[in-house]
C-alpha cells in the first residue's frame, strides 16, 4: 500500500524551521521537493521548473505571496497553490483565495493536515493515486475519506491524533519511526514537550485496536515504533 507520488513540489517560504520540516516530511512521502527562500527566487524557479504543486508563504522577502500568486495566475499558470497563512484573521485567506490560491493552511499546522491538503489538490489534478481504504491483515481497516476505523467489522473510535498515528503506520508498514519523527509528523514542528506523549498515544491506540502480543505496533527498543500489518511474528524483511 506504499505510494510513490513522484509529484514535484515547490515550496516558497523563508522560515528555515518550516522548510526543513516540510522537506523532511514530504521527501519521506516520496515527493520531489525544491525550496526557494524568497519570492523572487521562487518566481524564477517556477518559470524554469515543471512543478505539480506550489506551497506558498505570504510574508516573504523580495516579493510577497499575494503578489506572486496574482502574477502567476495572470500569466495563465494554473499550478495548484496551497498558501501558508500565519495570521489568524480570515482576511489573508480570503485575499489568497481571491487571488487564485486553491487552498490554505494556517500556521501552526500539523504535517498530517498539510499532507491531506496536498493529496486532495494533487488528486484533483489526477496526480495522486486514490488510496482511501487501508487494510492490515484481514481484520483492521482504515478509511481516510470517512475517517472510520473498523476491527473485525466493528467500529473503533479513535481521537484525531490516534487516527493520524494509525494512518501513518498503515501507510508505511514495517518502517521504523523514531519518537522524534512521530512527534514531528503528527504533532507538528511547533510542538513543545517531551516524546512521552508519543508513548501515551501509542498505548491508547494499541488498546483500542486490541493490539496484544504478538503486536502490530512493535516497540523498537531505544528507537521508536514500527507497524507490522499481521503482528510482529511475521518475518522481518
Ligand atoms: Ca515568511
Amino acid at each position: 500500500m506504499t505510494e510513490a507520488p513522484h509529484a514535484r513540489i515547490l515550496i516558497i517560504e523563508d522560515e528555515p524551521s518550516i522548510t526543513e520540516f516540510l522537506r523532511t516530511g514530504l521527501t519521506y512521502e516520496g515527493y520531489h521537493v525544491v525550496i526557494a527562500p524568497d519570492g523572487l527566487t521562487g518566481y524564477q524557479a517556477l518559470q524554469r521548473g515543471d512543478f505539480d504543486l506550489l506551497i506558498l508563504d505570504i510574508m516573504l522577502p523580495d516579493m510577497d505571496g499575494f503578489t506572486l500568486c496574482q502574477k502567476v495566475r495572470q500569466e495563465g499558470n494554473d499550478i495548484p497553490i496551497l498558501m501558508l497563512t500565519a495570521r489568524r484573521g480570515i482576511t489573508d485567506r480570503v485575499t489568497g483565495l481571491d487571488l487564485g490560491a486553491d487552498d490554505y493552511v494556517t500556521k501552526p499546522f500539523s504535517f498530517a493536515e498539510l499532507l491531506a491538503r496536498i493529496r486532495a489538490l494533487l488528486r484533483r489534478r489526477g496526480k495522486q493515486p486514490e488510496t482511501t481504504v487501508l487494510r492490515a491483515g484481514d481484520d483492521l481497516v482504515l478509511n481516510t475519506e470517512t475517517h472510520e476505523v473498523t476491527l473485525n467489522g466493528h467500529p473503533v473510535h479513535l481521537t484525531p491524533t490516534e487516527f493520524d498515528l494509525l494512518e501513518l503506520f498503515m501507510r508505511h508498514p514495517r518502517r521504523v519511526f523514531t519518537r522524534e519523527t512521530l512527534l514531528n509528523r503528527i504533532w507538528g514542528y511547533d510542538y513543545v514537550g517531551g516524546t512521552n506523549v508519543v508513548d501515551v498515544h501509542v498505548s491508547h491506540l494499541r488498546e483500542k485496536i486490541g493490539d496484544k502480543p504478538p503486536r502490530r505496533i512493535r516497540t523498537i527498543y531505544g528507537i521508536g515504533y514500527a507497524f507490522y500489518p499481521q503482528g510482529e511474528e511475521e518475518p522481518a524483511t
